[in-house]
């Protein structure tokens, strides 16, 4: 099969064409703008194959999209190109509405253009799958239940709003034009290739390099992780087996607290062996509680019933080891990170 993926030089859509390459054997068009977190680096496993070809495109350009369509004329399309930093959407949402509104907007007409063009088993078996956020339902209270297809849409940030437009949209096509529309809503992915400003890949780096590890708050705040191995791993499989028009949630069944991640990491590295900062008795001294973000989500939390009992899909990978290995990835691998970290 033939997948155009948009957004495949980032974090997730990387270890999705990691994954359809290496493991399935499928062909991968990847349509990229190269922002700051779209690094071809971590392509390097599959950039040689010849299943694999990269366009650098924004999403946003109709015309040229147009022309991979007529071109490539994909099997399948998963759109995973966004603007994706909440902190990012607060200091300068313009970017997001452009990416993530504009953006999907402009790549539904495309897709549903080339749809109307194709006919027989392949316009049969066509989808277009959007890859969305937990964030577009808000935030739940420590007593209130999971998140699941049927909860309301609250967004409390300009990304999380963003992300709820695109959605919206998708589901519109869906229902006026007829398009094959699939929406996946997935928790927080940790794992290899991660921009370093988020979370995890954030303390990891800068705990080895001695420097402040800054905590939203009180870091109370609670994320459901999904490894993102996992994830597009299940993306797959909504793509192939998922009901044309449905939503899925895609969870990690794994909440943890913000402030418990940060000391875990602290742990790993402890018990790592690994030459520690000069001066610096434990890595859990670096922690530093710093002003909240602002509209910060409490909680975050995903039923992953429907995907499970649809689908066949459920996570696989532990946390405890996902993290154990993606600490030991950020510290085999400061070829990838260090050039992104150069200008602190
Ligand atoms: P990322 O920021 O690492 O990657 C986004 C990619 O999109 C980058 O390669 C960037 O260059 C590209 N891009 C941005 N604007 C573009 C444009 N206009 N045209 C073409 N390409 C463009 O993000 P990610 O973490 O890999 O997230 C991928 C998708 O998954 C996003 O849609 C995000 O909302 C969603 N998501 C992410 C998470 C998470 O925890 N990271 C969780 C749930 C959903």
């Amino acid at each position: 099969m033939k997948f155009l993926i948009t957004g495949g030089a980032g974090f997730i859509g990387s270890a999705l064409i990691r994954y359809l390459i290496k493991d399935k054997s499928h062909e991968v068009i990847n349509i990229d703008k190269l922002t700051y977190s779209g690094n071809l680096d971590s392509l390097r496993d599959v950039e040689k194959s010849e299943l694999y070809s990269f366009r650098k495109i924004d999403i946003c350009d109709s015309e040229a999209i147009r022309g991979v369509f007529l071109e490539c004329t994909p099997d399948l399309v998963i759109n995973l190109a966004a603007e994706s930093s909440v902190d990012r959407s607060i200091d300068d949402p313009s970017k997001f509405i452009e990416t993530n509104v504009v953006g999907t907007y402009s790549m539904l007409e495309q897709v549903r253009h080339y749809w109307d063009e194709i006919d027989g088993e392949k316009r049969e078996k066509f989808r277009f799958l959007h890859v969305s956020t937990d964030e577009v339902f808000g935030s739940l209270g420590m007593q209130d239940e999971p998140f699941n297809e049927s909860s309301s849409y609250n967004p409390s940030s300009p990304y999380s709003a963003s992300k709820a437009g695109s959605d919206h949209l998708v589901r519109a096509w869906g229902k006026t034009y007829g398009l094959p529309v699939l929406i996946t809503n997935s928790s927080n992915n940790y794992g290899p290739y991660q921009f370093p400003e988020k979370l995890i890949p954030l303390i990891i780096i800068n705990a080895i390099r001695g420097k402040k590890v800054p905590v939203y708050g009180d870091g109370t705040q609670v994320r459901d992780w999904i490894h993102v191995n996992d994830h597009a791993n299940a993306l797959v499989a909504v793509a192939e087996k998922g009901r044309v028009g449905e939503t899925y949630m895609i969870g990690g069944n794994n909440e943890e607290r913000n402030i418990d991640i940060v000391r875990a990491i602290c742990e790993i590295l402890e018990d790592i062996q690994f030459p520690k900062p000069k001066g610096l008795k434990y890595y859990s001294d670096l922690i530093d509680f710093v002003e909240d973000r602002k509209a910060h989500d409490f909680r975050y939390g995903l039923e992953v019933n429907k995907i499970k009992n649809e689908v066949g899909w459920k996570p696989s990978i532990s946390f405890s080891i996902g993290l154990k290995e993606t600490v030991n990835w950020y510290l085999s691998n400061e070829w990838w990170w260090e050039r992104l970290i150069k200008s602190d």
